[in-house]
């Protein structure tokens, strides 16, 4: 369990909270899971764009030789 700062009021709330425990706001860590989830999709599609990147400067020049 960590803490992190209420994105309204500034203050140190912690990251399980539904709501600011000092404003009331709706914590926007509760979607934790589902940021880390996205990131960890948006590196594999990134990997990927450069494998694709790397088979085609690779593979290209013996299929079509200059
Ligand atoms: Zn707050």
């Amino acid at each position: 369990m960590g803490q992190v700062n209420c994105l309204y009021c500034g203050k140190r709330i912690p990251d399980d909270a539904a709501e600011c425990t000092h404003c009331g706001a709706v914590s926007h860590f509760q979607k934790k899971g589902y940021r880390s989830g996205a990131r960890k999709r948006f590196i594999l599609l990134f990997i990927a764009l450069v494998l694709i990147c790397a088979f085609f400067v690779f593979w290209l020049p013996r299929v079509f030789p200059s």
